[in-house]
């Protein structure tokens, strides 16, 4: 399972991502992920990035490519891998395709989550999440026991720097122009299976693993 998550901010990548790389045993690789635990760490990757994710814009390409080129030829990612938040732009597609040749891999699929504007919006700006464990909570949808207390590990939860209602409009804007001309992309490769984001988590993740078993078989 070579998978690709495409969608807008907020559509549910991470979650799916998450429950997927349970189900397949393969890692769940999040670039945004990874810049925020080197910004957490303090590293000059981090410290770069943070200059691009607070404004809500896109870290430059070649600094996201080597990191998931560097990523994907990690032990653990030899049988597969679900990618979240990458490729992000025309650019980045069609590198990520070179990448996978020289690598000698190829997607199995795309996973193209769809999520209404106002959802999205709503979505993103009531998320909370733990800094210590990820998990991620909403203050109305899927708020946790103790307000502002993380259910799995007692830690204080946190927004999102780029959750703001300010940065979000900007994300969503930048994924208008640079992210979903890849949805055309993947579909002329024959590779996107669409799902309904707005469907509850785990109607979501059945439809997402019956697509997938049907293009296997
Ligand atoms: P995410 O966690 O996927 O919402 O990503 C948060 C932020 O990280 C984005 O708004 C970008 O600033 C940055 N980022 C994540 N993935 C990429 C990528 N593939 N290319 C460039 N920037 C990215």
């Amino acid at each position: 399972m070579e998978l690709v998550l495409l969608g807008p901010p907020g559509s549910g990548k991470g979650t799916q991502a998450k429950l997927l790389a349970e189900r397949f045993l393969i890692p769940h690789i999040s670039t945004g992920e990874i810049f925020r635990k080197n910004l957490g760490e303090g590293t000059e990757l981090g410290l770069m990035a943070r200059r691009y994710m607070d404004q809500g814009v896109l870290v430059p390409d070649d600094v996201t490519e080597a990191m998931v080129r560097q990523r994907l030829t990690e032990s653990d990612a030899q049988n597969g891998f679900i990618l979240d938040g990458f490729p992000r732009n025309l650019a980045q597609g069609e590198h990520f395709e070179s990448m996978l040749t020289e690598l000698g891999r190829s997607l199995t699929a795309v996973i193209y989550l769809v999520v209404g504007r106002k959802t999205l919006i709503d979505r993103l700006t009531g998320r909370r999440v733990c800094p210590q464990c990820g998990a991620v909570y909403h203050l109305i949808l899927d708020p946790p026991k103790r307000p502002g207390v993380c259910d799995v590990c007692g830690s204080a939860l946190e927004q999102r720097r780029d959750d703001t209602e300010e940065t979000v409009i900007k994300r969503l804007e930048v994924y208008d122009q640079e992210t979903a001309p890849l949805v055309a992309f993947y579909r002329r490769r024959g590779l996107v299976q669409e799902f309904d984001g707005e469907a509850p988590v785990e109607v979501v993740t059945r439809d997402i693993v019956q697509g997938l078993e049907g293009a296997r078989d």
